[in-house]
């Protein structure tokens, strides 16, 4: 099944605009930008709206599923973010404009930086980097700026988790970092004793993600980061996993001294079809003067009668700009209603949630597929893809997840778990999907071991089958039609 092209579908002299009269004079465009050999389709309004209206269709969406993807907490975004989002005072203004005539953008971001600084615990934040990816590279800049500039130039090294997310790895071997891995104790800790024995001198930081990608909180936190500082290095964290803490633990509190936040994960903007995303940065006090600049913050202390004046401030030893302009500013103020839209106790309860969901699924599931650490999760969990007595793999569990109207879970990551399902229900389901979600793989076990062949092949729902994955990453296919006669005109 096929969808035709919008070529395809093209027919000469089919019209879908009409231009209004345009309100300066007109003018002839340059030759050089004319192009007659161009195969622009001809079609009605009405016949383009389908054809992509039908287009999306094939896509999968938060908004018309349940998207259990480990690690990436794709909840529900509400639809009032995107009301403010589209807010003409903020969607007609350039960030070039005079700052006298943007206090109110300014405001905002402002305020979302004191609240991260309060859910976090940090003292400092820029909103610059546009992704969480993007947040690990300027968190690694300013740990090696810090070194550097207390004259410390032997450290080159960084202590990864192998639980970590390959961005972590990628990261610091951006910036000509040597990434040493350190293996997780029986538990899914970080193991101590590797630990111990891999920090000296040499060692920039640790990066650590807590709750790690297993989905469990690390019962030693606070004698890693000891360990780390005790050599000299700074621990770094991935706060991808902020979903499971909010109002409850803040990251600062346990030693971390560098943090980026996902807000596309945590604060509900819609990440699917990657992005645009948001990965602020907070810093504790001593690393704050390194942070990327400019940063926005008071310039004028207001009264009684006269807002503050607020404007760009740069750090004294910043690293510098990571971004054009001042971040994904769509993303900030989406983040910002879902931050003001739930409050203190709202936040709170979005991660008790997140972590009830999630244990109630690994409670439901953990009789009929094997979890390699069984124990009390946050807000995800790890299983194993395996049916005893079958020689079913993830890929097939997946797949066949599609059939009974689920996205699968992540699978094949973390890397230490074999044949890994990863399960993040995330707190805006509620339990009859849940519910319907277990009872799916309860029975795609099943038919595991009944009816193999209906995994292997599947999915049979789906407009396109299974796919050769390898293929279609490696061999992407951007430009999908031209015209046969197209090179010869
Ligand atoms: C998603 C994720 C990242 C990367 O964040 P992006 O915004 O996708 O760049 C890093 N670490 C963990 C644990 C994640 O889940």
């Amino acid at each position: 099944m096929t969808e035709p092209t919008i070529y395809e579908l093209s027919s000469p002299g089919r019209a879908g605009v009409t231009f209004p009269d345009p309100d300066v004079p007109r003018a002839k465009l340059p030759d050089s930008l004319l192009r007659a050999d161009l195969p622009l389709p001809e079609l009605a309004e009405v016949d383009v709206l389908r054809h992509y209206v039908n287009l999306s269709k094939y896509n999968y969406n938060v908004d018309g599923g349940f998207y259990p993807l480990g690690s990436c907490t794709m909840k529900y975004n509400p639809k009032i973010n995107e009301d403010t989002a589209r807010l003409p005072g903020f969607t007609f203004t350039h960030p070039l404009q005079p700052i006298e005539t943007v206090q109110g953008n300014l405001a905002l971001m402002y305020t979302l930086q004191e609240w991260l600084k309060e859910i976090s615990g940090f003292t400092a934040m820029t909103l610059q980097p546009a992704a969480g990816a993007h947040g690990e590279l300027t968190g690694v800049l300013i740990m090696r700026a810090y070194h550097k500039d207390r004259g410390d130039a032997k450290r080159v090294k960084m202590l990864i988790p192998d639980s970590a997310h390959g961005t972590n790895p990628a990261s610091s071997g951006m910036i000509g970092l040597d990434v040493v891995q350190i293996p997780s104790d029986a538990r899914g800790n970080v193991d101590l004793a590797a630990l111990k024995a891999a920090c000296d001198e040499t060692v920039v930081g640790l990066m650590l993600t807590n709750p790690n990608t297993l989905g469990l909180f690390d019962e030693h936190v606070e004698e890693v980061v000891k360990i780390v500082h005790e050599c000299g290095g700074l621990v770094y964290g991935d706060g991808a996993n902020l979903n499971a803490l909010l109002g409850i633990l803040r990251p600062a509190d346990v030693g971390i001294d560098v943090m980026h936040f996902n807000l596309h994960k945590t604060f509900s903007t819609p990440h699917g079809g990657g992005g645009p995303g948001s990965g602020p940065v907070g810093v504790t006090e001593k690393l704050a003067e390194f942070l990327p600049s400019p940063i926005v913050g008071i310039l004028e202390e207001g009264n009684d009668d006269m807002p503050p004046l607020f404007g760009f401030i740069t750090q004294k030893k910043t690293i510098g700009r990571v971004k054009s302009f001042h971040g994904h500013f769509g993303v900030i103020v989406r983040a910002y209603t879902y931050i003001a839209m739930h409050g203190a106790d709202g936040l709170r309860q979005v991660a008790e949630y997140a972590v009830l969901n999630a244990n109630y699924l690994r409670t439901r599931l953990n009789k009929t597929y094997r979890l390699p650490f069984d124990r009390i999760c946050m807000h995800e969990f790890v299983a194993e893809g395996k049916v005893e007595g079958s020689d079913i793999r993830a890929l097939d569990i997946a797949k066949r997840l599609m059939d009974y109207d689920f996205h699968p879970p992540t699978n094949y990551f973390p890397l230490i778990v074999h044949e890994a399902l990863m399960i993040e229900p995330t707190e805006t389901e509620n339990k009859v999907t849940l519910d319907a979600f277990a009872d799916a793989l309860i029975k795609i076990a099943e038919e595991a071991k009944t009816q193999p062949e209906l995994l292997h092949e599947a999915p049979h729902k789906t407009p396109f089958g299974r796919m050769d994955e390898v293929k279609a990453a490696r061999e992407l296919v951007l430009c999908c039609w031209l015209p046969e006669d197209y090179e010869k005109k």
